[in-house]
């Protein structure tokens, strides 16, 4: 119990020694390491460079505004990290490449399944004009919704649902995003992403491989999928066992 506190205080110490500067240039420095690894994976992604529209969105947010205190010296290394309640916030080059995936643009309102930290929804919330974000686990919400309105982001609708079935009173959607896994592509979610749009999401099971999807609705409504590169995310949970 002693060490538990003492690793509290010590982490906290070290948390107060670290100025914005330095989270500045950790930041620039995780946006280069994002880049790198772009190189790497762009054959298997189709992304051999990130746009400037996603990276610019990635050195705004202040990933360290949106971690749990005793994990802020560490919210720019490139790797997931611990939010509370067995979640997780995404690594950075993943959020890079779902956000890049996404092929978000200005005007498009996208979906969110999976708030978590909030730190995905203020990515895209640095580019488009309407993000919606829904969280099944309450707190968490109720924390995301706190952190995002202190950052000031005003274009981001949070509720605490189960997200598989979507939003519907909010769609369709230009792009939808999902940041846990499920067994398979809900078909709610599907029906409200419109003609043209993007859906990016794990499949798989959680002690299985699983692969990041690339989900494309056409413009008579005829859906294409491609796998591009295998991943680790938490579940989707839910009481959902069938479609809608
Ligand atoms: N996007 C998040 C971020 O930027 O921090 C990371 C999300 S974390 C990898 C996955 C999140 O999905 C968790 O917060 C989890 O509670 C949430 N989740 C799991 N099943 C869900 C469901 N059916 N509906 C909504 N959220 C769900």
């Amino acid at each position: 119990m002693m060490f538990r506190i003492l690793i509290i205080v010590l982490s906290m110490l070290l948390v107060s020694s670290v100025t914005a500067g330095d989270y500045e240039q950790k930041r620039m420095d995780m946006i280069e390491e994002i880049q790198s690894m772009s190189g790497l994976t762009g054959n298997k992604t189709g992304h051999k460079r990130f746009s400037d529209k996603v990276m610019t969105a990635l050195a705004k947010v202040k990933r360290h505004e949106l971690v749990p205190e005793t994990t802020r010296v560490n919210a720019y290394a490139n790797r997931p990290l611990p939010i509370g309640h067995g979640q997780t916030i995404s690594q950075p080059y993943i959020v890079a490449l779902m956000t890049e995936l996404l092929a978000p643009e200005a005007e498009h309102k996208i979906l969110e399944v999976g708030t978590g930290s909030g730190y995905q929804a203020a990515v895209l919330a640095e580019i488009v004009s309407q993000v919606y974000s829904i969280e099944i686990i309450e707190p968490l919400g109720q924390r995301a919704q706190q952190d995002l309105q202190r950052l000031g982001y005003q274009n981001i609708q949070l509720k605490v649902a189960d997200g598989y079935y979507g939003w519907k009173e909010a769609g369709p959607f230009d792009g939808i995003i999902v940041t846990a896994v499920a067994s398979h592509i809900p078909p709610p979610l599907i029906k409200q992403l419109k003609p043209g749009g993007h859906m990016v999401i794990p499949v798989g099971g959680r002690f299985q491989v699983q692969q990041l999807m690339l989900v494309e609705k056409d413009s008579n409504g005829k859906v294409k999928t491609r796998q591009i590169l295998p991943v680790r995310f938490v579940p989707l949970t839910g009481g959902h066992t069938t479609a809608e």
